[in-house]
């Protein structure tokens, strides 16, 4: 099944030719999550084969202009479309009355319904929940009120392997109780045992986004042993100071919380644009925590358990 992330920008707050801002594109299981939506994201997403009317749902990490900028293009792309499927936005309140703002001076009245969830940023706080996955947000340590998101794929449940159930035409009594781990008997007295007929799921995954924070041990437990976590970089070492001033990370900072969090996989992101080359940060962050991906626009990633 399906568990992959797509980083649609790399950037931080002013987009260059090669990295625009940030946005991302959780595809679990074939339904997408878009998470902040940057400057130029609808065209990143047309450019890296993401389906816009296929997300439902939308994060919006905080209200600096650089995680949100594209969203007023991608309704608007949406509506031109004639989106009839409701749309969920996550987000803080006076996102809300911007786009309010926005579709009231241009006359829009949109095709589909937004329906708006507010973030709190007292506290962590489960905000989603379906057949598919839950999605947790957390307090990030940043300028103006920030969260993080966690997103984690339900456990499968057991399922008889389908060949089996063809092949012997087992009768639907049986079902339950294969399922709740008893062998089955065949017509001809043959048991065939539980291990061999059932499909057991996988361990589940998870994939955690720290937008734009302060280096903050604090966030730790929301992080905790996830499969991936994508932690920004916008500095380096050198960069240090500027990156406390500014409620930033450098890529070591990142590196230490991934380390210390116990994450599978890091993926540094949000590179500040006087980096013409990442590599210095990718290098710094690999001395803490070899397991780094640096990212780049159109990078797509499976979330590995
Ligand atoms: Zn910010």
């Amino acid at each position: 099944m399906k568990f992959t992330v797509t980083i649609l920008g790399s950037g931080a707050a002013k987009p260059t030719g090669e990295r625009l801002s940030s946005a991302h594109v959780l595809n679990v299981h074939e339904h997408f999550f878009l998470i902040d939506c940057g400057e130029g994201a609808q065209i990143s997403m047309m450019k890296h084969g993401i389906p816009i009317q296929k997300i439902d749902h939308i994060f919006i990490s905080h209200l600096h202009g650089d995680h949100y900028f594209g969203l007023i293009g991608l309704l608007n792309t949406m509506h031109l479309l004639s989106r009839k499927n409701e749309l969920h936005l996550y987000c803080f309140p006076e996102l809300e009355k911007i786009i309010s703002l926005q579709l009231t001076t241009s006359e829009t009245q949109l095709t589909f319904k937004l329906k708006f969830h507010f973030l709190n940023n007292k506290k962590s706080e489960m905000i989603m929940e379906n057949k598919y996955v839950s999605v947790i947000s957390f307090p990030l340590k940043h300028r103006i009120p920030t969260c993080g998101f966690r997103f984690t794929e339900k456990k499968r449940s057991r399922n008889i392997k389908r060949e089996f159930v063809l092949q012997h035409k087992i009768p639907v009594e049986w079902f339950p109780r294969i399922l709740s781990g008893e062998d089955f008997i065949d017509e001809h007295g043959f048991i065939h045992k539980n291990e061999d007929i059932v499909r057991i799921q996988s361990v589940s995954r998870s994939y955690a986004y720290c937008s734009d924070t302060a280096f903050d041990e604090t966030i730790i437990p929301a992080v905790k042993d996830v499969s991936m976590l994508y932690h920004e970089a916008s500095f380096s070492d050198e960069h240090e100071s500027v990156a406390s001033q500014k409620f930033h990370s450098t890529s070591r900072q990142a590196a230490m919380i991934a380390m210390k969090a116990n994450a599978g996989t890091l993926i540094i992101g949000h590179f500040s644009a006087r980096y013409k080359n990442a590599g210095i940060l990718t290098s710094q962050a690999k001395e803490i925590f070899e397991n780094t991906i640096e990212a780049f626009d159109g990078l797509t990633v499976e979330v590995d358990s």
